[in-house]
């Protein structure tokens, strides 16, 4: 008698489109700007005043009347960046001023103070020489000119970096509307599995997937939760996988979801919610399992990972970041995809899309992306992961792919 597994064979395509059509959006939550990097904004943002707000220098120089055009004036006075002049410079004269001072009243340009000398005069006024003409307007910013008040500077569904983080310190903006970072809750399953820290037993391995996921799960902007290793019985794994999704809006289970008498994963996720897939095309991790339950607290995914540890991370990367992107509101959560040419034949799989682990780096002669592949892509060998950046989407198909030949290259990490 041969077994058969009760789940149809998705393609990776289809089992996407599933997972996120499953994931929700949470409500936004409003989050101080020390706390904001790489979230995404839920709301526009507009600025309340101009930048700057008043016409500033962008020189060290002499603020002139433009029209007096070169010649020797008296300087009547300095201002520096932070205060206002208690003055105005009149036709005739001109006044010291530093880069972001207000412009004094009645000047309308700055002579940077390269075009100037500074002639000494026996009654104390100093007396400059302006060696250059400049038009109304030189060396000024007038107000607004960077932001205009009112105007939109951030707009929903962006990514708070750096930069965006600085805009909104600019305009005032302490705290804003953002989507929270995801919790995601790691279980690892086997009766095999020690913590790292211990030393393996006859018949033991050291527990890879938990740390590793952990990990990923940061990388990846969510907020991680140890959930420990659990045995292969029933009990365990249920009182596991019930504290997952109390706690998490996202739960990991890596390994049990083969098709062994001690797989039990499927079993457990079908009991707790819905199993939406259970089997996907494709090479690794085609085990990989994915589930919604709904509780009071909202909508929980669990995603049933392949205990091989390169399936375990492939199907991570493949599934788990675009649910997780979306539910951090990104408006576009796909793994993002760039062209690559292989740098060595690779072999095909006739049967399943292959997702080959390689490491991607610009060929700066030939202008584009060299893939070179990790080596030997056996499931269990982590080492086919160090140091890939990419997964190349290999199709299904007999034969070799040649060296030079493009391929489509996910990337999950940096180029
Ligand atoms: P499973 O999916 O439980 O059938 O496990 C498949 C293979 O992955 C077996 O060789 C397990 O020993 C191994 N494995 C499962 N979980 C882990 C883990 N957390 N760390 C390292 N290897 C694991
Ligand atoms: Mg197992």
């Amino acid at each position: 008698m041969t077994i058969s597994s009760p789940y149809s064979m998705l393609s990776v395509e289809d089992a996407l489109d599933i997972t996120l059509e499953q994931t929700r959006l949470p409500g936004a939550v409003r989050r101080p700007l020390s706390k904001v990097r790489g979230a995404i904004l839920a709301a526009d943002i507009a600025a309340k005043e101009p930048l700057p707000p008043f016409p500033a220098s962008t020189m060290d120089g002499y603020a002139v009347v433009a029209a007096d055009g070169t010649g020797d004036y008296p300087m009547v006075g300095e201002v520096s960046a932070g205060a206002l002049a208690d003055f105005s410079v009149q036709p005739g004269t001109v006044a010291y001023i530093t880069t972001g001072a207000p412009l004094p009243g009645g000047a309308d340009a700055v002579v940077m103070i390269e075009e100037t000398e500074k002639l000494q005069q026996g009654n104390g006024v100093p007396t400059i020489r302006i060696n250059q003409n400049v038009a109304p307007g030189t060396n000024v910013r007038p107000i607004g000119v960077d932001v205009e008040a009112g105007q939109t500077v951030l707009a929903a569904g962006e990514r708070l970096d750096p930069a965006e983080i600085g805009i909104l310190a600019t305009a005032g903006i302490v705290d804003v509307p953002v989507y929270p970072r995801p919790k995601v809750a790691v279980l690892s399953t086997g009766d095999e599995l020690v913590d790292p820290a211990q030393k393996p037993g006859p018949g033991q391995i050291r527990d890879s997937n938990r740390a590793m996921l952990l990990a990923a799960i940061r990388a990846a902007g969510g907020d991680p939760i140890d959930l420990g290793i659990s045995g292969d019985t029933q009990e365990a794994l249920e009182r596991r996988v019930r504290q997952g999704l109390a706690e998490a809006d996202i739960l990991l289970t890596s390994g049990g979801v083969s098709m062994g008498d001690l797989d039990l994963v499927k079993p457990l996720l079908e009991h707790a919610g819905t199993v939406h897939y259970g089997r996907v095309r494709m090479k690794p991790g085609k085990p990989v399992t994915f589930a919604t339950a709904d509780l009071e607290e909202g909508r929980r995914l669990v995603f049933g990972l392949p205990g091989n540890p390169v399936s375990s991370l492939v199907t991570f990367y493949l599934f788990v970041v675009p649910a997780l992107r979306k539910m951090a509101g990104w408006p576009d959560p796909a793994l993002r995809v760039v062209q690559a040419r292989l740098a060595q034949p690779l072999p095909l799989d006739a049967y399943r899309p292959e997702y080959h682990r390689a490491t991607l780096s610009w060929d700066g002669r030939r202008h584009c992306f060299l893939a070179a592949s990790t080596g030997i892509q056996a499931s269990s060998r982590l080492l086919s992961m160090r140091t890939a950046n990419a997964l190349l989407a290999l199709p299904q198909r007999e034969g070799v792919m040649a060296a030079g030949e493009t391929v489509d290259a996910l990337l999950i990490g940096e180029l």
